[in-house]
């Protein structure tokens, strides 16, 4: 049995099936029922963040997933001041369809904005 580091914790540690969620207390394993703590869970997922889709899905647990991409300077004039350079970053949002929303800070009075 192979499977990625960082996942392992939706296993069960005795036969390495996949866990169960029949509760929001636990996870438990449908072949040997043993059962896991999902409180042990949830701890796990703030540093396996590559895992945090797996871990939605498998448990239904609604995270908000935000990547900040990049940071750089583009020429964007501020709504508020009217200053010409911004930094932004873009966020791809949690559904495809929904694709990047790009963000704003102006560089001269901190005004946020975002264009889709
Ligand atoms: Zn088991
Ligand atoms: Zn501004």
């Amino acid at each position: 049995m192979s499977y990625s580091r960082g996942r392992d914790f939706l296993f069960c540690n005795l036969c390495g099936t996949m866990l169960a969620v029949p509760s929001t207390e636990y996870a438990q394993c449908p072949l040997c029922k043993t059962k896991q703590n999902i409180k042990h869970i949830k701890g796990k997922e703030i540093s396996y963040t590559i895992s945090a889709e797996d871990i939605r899905r498998e448990l239904g647990i609604d995270l908000i997933e935000e990547q900040k991409v990049q940071l750089s300077k583009v020429n964007k004039t501020c709504e508020k001041c009217g200053h010409g350079e911004a930094t932004f970053y873009t966020r791809q949002m949690r559904s495809a369809d929904e694709g990047q929303t790009t963000f704003y800070t102006c560089t001269r009075c901190g005004h946020q904005f975002q264009e889709n």
